[in-house]
Protein backbone atom coordinates (compact mmCIF):
# COMPACT_ATOMS: atom_id res chain seq x y z
CA UNK A 1 0.00 0.00 0.00
CA UNK A 2 0.40 3.56 -1.11
CA UNK A 3 0.53 7.14 0.41
CA UNK A 4 -3.28 6.20 0.37
CA UNK A 5 -3.07 3.50 2.67
CA UNK A 6 -6.02 4.03 4.87
CA UNK A 7 -4.12 2.45 8.08
CA UNK A 8 -1.39 4.53 8.12
CA UNK A 9 -3.45 7.49 7.89
CA UNK A 10 -5.28 6.65 10.67
CA UNK A 11 -3.34 5.27 12.99
CA UNK A 12 -1.49 8.68 13.25
CA UNK A 13 -4.15 10.21 14.74
CA UNK A 14 -4.24 7.14 17.03
CA UNK A 15 -4.46 7.91 21.12
CA UNK A 16 -4.63 5.97 24.06
CA UNK A 17 -8.16 5.21 25.18
CA UNK A 18 -7.17 3.24 28.22
CA UNK A 19 -5.33 0.77 30.10
CA UNK A 20 -7.33 -2.01 31.65
CA UNK A 21 -5.77 -4.53 34.05
CA UNK A 22 -8.92 -6.50 33.53
CA UNK A 23 -11.50 -7.31 31.23
CA UNK A 24 -14.12 -5.39 32.82
CA UNK A 25 -12.10 -2.69 32.07
CA UNK A 26 -12.27 -2.74 28.76
CA UNK A 27 -14.20 0.09 26.42
CA UNK A 28 -17.57 -0.76 25.23
CA UNK A 29 -17.76 -3.95 22.99
CA UNK A 30 -18.57 -2.00 20.32
CA UNK A 31 -16.99 -1.30 16.59
CA UNK A 32 -14.49 -3.14 15.36
CA UNK A 33 -10.92 -4.39 16.93
CA UNK A 34 -7.61 -6.04 16.23
CA UNK A 35 -5.02 -7.09 19.44
CA UNK A 36 -1.38 -7.61 18.75
CA UNK A 37 0.36 -10.45 20.91
CA UNK A 38 3.33 -11.92 21.39
CA UNK A 39 6.00 -13.67 23.25
CA UNK A 40 8.23 -10.50 25.16
CA UNK A 41 11.05 -9.80 23.23
CA UNK A 42 9.25 -11.30 19.71
CA UNK A 43 9.39 -8.15 18.27
CA UNK A 44 5.78 -7.16 18.97
CA UNK A 45 6.41 -3.26 19.44
CA UNK A 46 8.67 -2.88 16.63
CA UNK A 47 6.08 -5.00 14.00
CA UNK A 48 3.03 -2.03 15.78
CA UNK A 49 5.33 0.76 15.27
CA UNK A 50 6.25 -0.01 11.45
CA UNK A 51 2.62 -1.39 10.74
CA UNK A 52 1.30 2.48 12.34
CA UNK A 53 3.96 4.44 11.60
CA UNK A 54 3.00 5.47 15.19
CA UNK A 55 4.89 4.99 18.27
CA UNK A 56 2.21 3.20 19.45
CA UNK A 57 4.06 0.67 21.34
CA UNK A 58 6.28 2.82 23.68
CA UNK A 59 3.10 3.88 25.32
CA UNK A 60 2.68 0.19 26.14
CA UNK A 61 6.17 -0.23 27.74
CA UNK A 62 5.79 2.65 29.91
CA UNK A 63 5.89 1.53 33.55
CA UNK A 64 2.48 1.81 34.99
CA UNK A 65 1.03 1.04 31.35
CA UNK A 66 2.25 -2.37 31.48
CA UNK A 67 -1.40 -3.93 32.22
CA UNK A 68 -3.20 -6.54 30.73
CA UNK A 69 -4.69 -4.80 27.29
CA UNK A 70 -3.81 -1.44 26.14
CA UNK A 71 -6.50 -0.11 23.96
CA UNK A 72 -5.67 2.93 21.05
CA UNK A 73 -8.73 4.68 19.58
CA UNK A 74 -8.27 4.95 15.48
CA UNK A 75 -11.46 6.41 14.80
CA UNK A 76 -15.00 6.65 16.90
CA UNK A 77 -15.66 2.58 15.94
CA UNK A 78 -11.73 1.46 15.54
CA UNK A 79 -9.19 0.26 17.75
CA UNK A 80 -5.53 -1.35 18.11
CA UNK A 81 -5.15 -3.47 21.51
CA UNK A 82 -1.66 -4.41 22.90
CA UNK A 83 -1.58 -7.37 24.79
CA UNK A 84 0.92 -7.92 27.62
CA UNK A 85 4.33 -9.79 26.07
CA UNK A 86 4.33 -12.23 28.75
CA UNK A 87 5.90 -15.50 29.07
CA UNK A 88 8.99 -14.02 29.67
CA UNK A 89 10.65 -14.90 32.96
CA UNK A 90 10.35 -11.54 34.51
CA UNK A 91 6.97 -11.63 35.04
CA UNK A 92 6.39 -12.96 38.92
CA UNK A 93 3.45 -16.01 38.43
CA UNK A 94 0.59 -14.02 40.14
CA UNK A 95 0.57 -11.74 37.50
CA UNK A 96 1.14 -14.05 34.79
CA UNK A 97 -1.67 -16.03 36.28
CA UNK A 98 -4.05 -12.79 36.75
CA UNK A 99 -3.01 -11.98 32.75
CA UNK A 100 -3.76 -15.75 31.72
CA UNK A 101 -7.03 -16.01 33.07
CA UNK A 102 -8.62 -12.26 31.52
CA UNK A 103 -6.53 -12.54 28.43
CA UNK A 104 -8.38 -15.60 27.92
CA UNK A 105 -11.85 -14.52 28.69
CA UNK A 106 -11.06 -10.92 26.49
CA UNK A 107 -10.30 -13.15 23.62
CA UNK A 108 -13.56 -15.55 24.13
CA UNK A 109 -16.11 -12.89 24.46
CA UNK A 110 -14.82 -10.09 22.97
CA UNK A 111 -17.54 -9.60 20.44
CA UNK A 112 -15.71 -6.56 18.57
CA UNK A 113 -12.44 -8.23 18.15
CA UNK A 114 -12.53 -8.57 14.68
CA UNK A 115 -8.29 -10.67 14.67
CA UNK A 116 -4.87 -11.25 16.60
CA UNK A 117 -1.68 -10.32 14.84
CA UNK A 118 0.42 -13.25 16.65
CA UNK A 119 4.34 -11.75 16.31
CA UNK A 120 6.62 -15.06 16.36
CA UNK A 121 10.83 -14.88 16.09
CA UNK A 122 11.24 -16.90 13.31
CA UNK A 123 14.47 -18.60 15.25
CA UNK A 124 11.88 -19.60 18.11
CA UNK A 125 8.36 -19.90 16.65
CA UNK A 126 6.09 -21.85 18.54
CA UNK A 127 6.75 -21.19 22.08
CA UNK A 128 3.92 -22.18 24.78
CA UNK A 129 2.54 -18.71 24.59
CA UNK A 130 2.40 -18.93 20.65
CA UNK A 131 0.59 -22.52 21.42
CA UNK A 132 -1.85 -20.93 23.98
CA UNK A 133 -2.93 -17.98 21.65
CA UNK A 134 -2.99 -20.59 18.89
CA UNK A 135 -5.58 -22.76 20.89
CA UNK A 136 -7.85 -19.81 22.30
CA UNK A 137 -8.26 -18.56 18.68
CA UNK A 138 -9.15 -22.01 17.22
CA UNK A 139 -11.79 -22.45 20.13
CA UNK A 140 -13.03 -18.77 19.67
CA UNK A 141 -12.92 -19.13 15.71
CA UNK A 142 -11.03 -16.05 15.90
CA UNK A 143 -8.32 -15.38 12.80
CA UNK A 144 -5.04 -15.24 14.22
CA UNK A 145 -2.23 -13.74 11.55
CA UNK A 146 1.16 -14.95 12.44
CA UNK A 147 4.07 -12.48 11.55
CA UNK A 148 6.92 -14.39 12.19
CA UNK A 149 9.52 -11.13 12.85
CA UNK A 150 13.20 -11.05 12.19
CA UNK A 151 13.41 -12.53 9.02
CA UNK A 152 16.11 -10.54 8.39
CA UNK A 153 18.32 -12.42 10.51
CA UNK A 154 18.34 -15.69 8.26
CA UNK A 155 19.29 -15.81 4.36
CA UNK A 156 16.14 -15.91 2.21
CA UNK A 157 15.68 -19.67 1.72
CA UNK A 158 16.37 -20.27 5.53
CA UNK A 159 13.88 -17.81 5.88
CA UNK A 160 11.21 -18.99 3.59
CA UNK A 161 11.45 -22.72 4.93
CA UNK A 162 10.89 -21.58 8.17
CA UNK A 163 7.84 -20.10 7.33
CA UNK A 164 6.48 -23.83 5.23
CA UNK A 165 7.31 -25.52 8.22
CA UNK A 166 5.84 -23.28 10.62
CA UNK A 167 2.89 -23.15 8.33
CA UNK A 168 2.61 -26.93 7.99
CA UNK A 169 2.58 -27.50 12.07
CA UNK A 170 0.27 -24.77 12.47
CA UNK A 171 -2.16 -26.40 9.81
CA UNK A 172 -1.72 -29.73 11.73
CA UNK A 173 -2.26 -28.36 14.91
CA UNK A 174 -4.88 -25.56 14.41
CA UNK A 175 -6.46 -26.41 11.36
CA UNK A 176 -7.56 -22.96 9.17
CA UNK A 177 -7.72 -20.51 12.14
CA UNK A 178 -4.17 -19.31 11.24
CA UNK A 179 -2.47 -17.41 8.12
CA UNK A 180 1.16 -16.61 8.45
CA UNK A 181 4.19 -14.20 6.66
CA UNK A 182 7.40 -13.01 6.97
CA UNK A 183 8.34 -9.78 8.41
CA UNK A 184 11.31 -7.52 9.20
CA UNK A 185 10.85 -4.67 10.65
CA UNK A 186 14.57 -2.81 9.63
CA UNK A 187 14.17 -3.87 6.00
CA UNK A 188 10.03 -2.99 6.08
CA UNK A 189 9.89 -6.73 4.69
CA UNK A 190 6.11 -7.84 4.62
CA UNK A 191 4.79 -4.37 5.60
CA UNK A 192 2.01 -4.37 2.74
CA UNK A 193 0.77 -7.74 3.44
CA UNK A 194 0.72 -7.28 6.80
CA UNK A 195 -1.39 -3.55 6.25
CA UNK A 196 -3.65 -5.14 4.45
CA UNK A 197 -5.00 -7.68 6.79
CA UNK A 198 -5.24 -4.92 9.35
CA UNK A 199 -7.19 -2.80 6.68
CA UNK A 200 -9.31 -5.79 5.94
CA UNK A 201 -10.29 -7.19 9.68
CA UNK A 202 -10.97 -2.80 10.38
CA UNK A 203 -13.27 -2.74 7.06
CA UNK A 204 -10.91 -0.40 5.60
CA UNK A 205 -11.45 -1.95 2.35
CA UNK A 206 -14.19 -1.56 0.32
CA UNK A 207 -15.92 -3.88 -1.66
CA UNK A 208 -14.13 -2.99 -4.54
CA UNK A 209 -10.71 -3.25 -3.44
CA UNK A 210 -11.50 -6.84 -1.38
CA UNK A 211 -12.90 -7.94 -4.90
CA UNK A 212 -9.90 -6.54 -6.47
CA UNK A 213 -7.33 -8.32 -4.20
CA UNK A 214 -9.83 -11.81 -4.15
CA UNK A 215 -9.11 -12.06 -8.35
P1 LIG B 1 8.71 -6.85 22.01
O1 LIG B 1 9.25 -7.10 23.38
O2 LIG B 1 8.02 -8.06 21.45
O3 LIG B 1 7.88 -5.62 21.90
O4 LIG B 1 9.99 -6.70 21.06
P2 LIG B 1 10.71 -5.39 20.45
O5 LIG B 1 9.95 -4.88 19.28
O6 LIG B 1 11.01 -4.44 21.54
O7 LIG B 1 12.04 -6.07 19.87
C1 LIG B 1 12.94 -6.79 20.68
C2 LIG B 1 14.33 -6.69 20.05
O8 LIG B 1 14.34 -7.28 18.76
C3 LIG B 1 14.79 -5.26 19.87
O9 LIG B 1 16.18 -5.22 20.09
C4 LIG B 1 14.46 -4.97 18.39
O10 LIG B 1 15.31 -4.01 17.83
C5 LIG B 1 14.70 -6.33 17.77
N1 LIG B 1 13.84 -6.53 16.58
C6 LIG B 1 12.51 -6.42 16.51
N2 LIG B 1 12.05 -6.70 15.26
C7 LIG B 1 13.14 -7.00 14.52
C8 LIG B 1 13.33 -7.38 13.15
O11 LIG B 1 12.40 -7.52 12.34
N3 LIG B 1 14.63 -7.61 12.75
C9 LIG B 1 15.69 -7.50 13.61
N4 LIG B 1 16.91 -7.75 13.11
N5 LIG B 1 15.55 -7.13 14.89
C10 LIG B 1 14.29 -6.89 15.35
Amino acid sequence: MSEKNPIVGLCQKASLLISAAQVDQCPPDEGLEVAFAGRSNAGKSSALNTLTHANLARTSKTPGRTQLLNFFALDDSRRLVDLPGYGYAKVPIPLKQHWQRHLEAYLSSRASLAGVFLMMDIRHPLTDFDRLMLDWAQASQLPIHVLMTKADKLAFGAAKNALLKVRREVQQGWGDVATLQLFSAPKRQGVDEAQMVLAQWLGLLDEEQEAFEEA
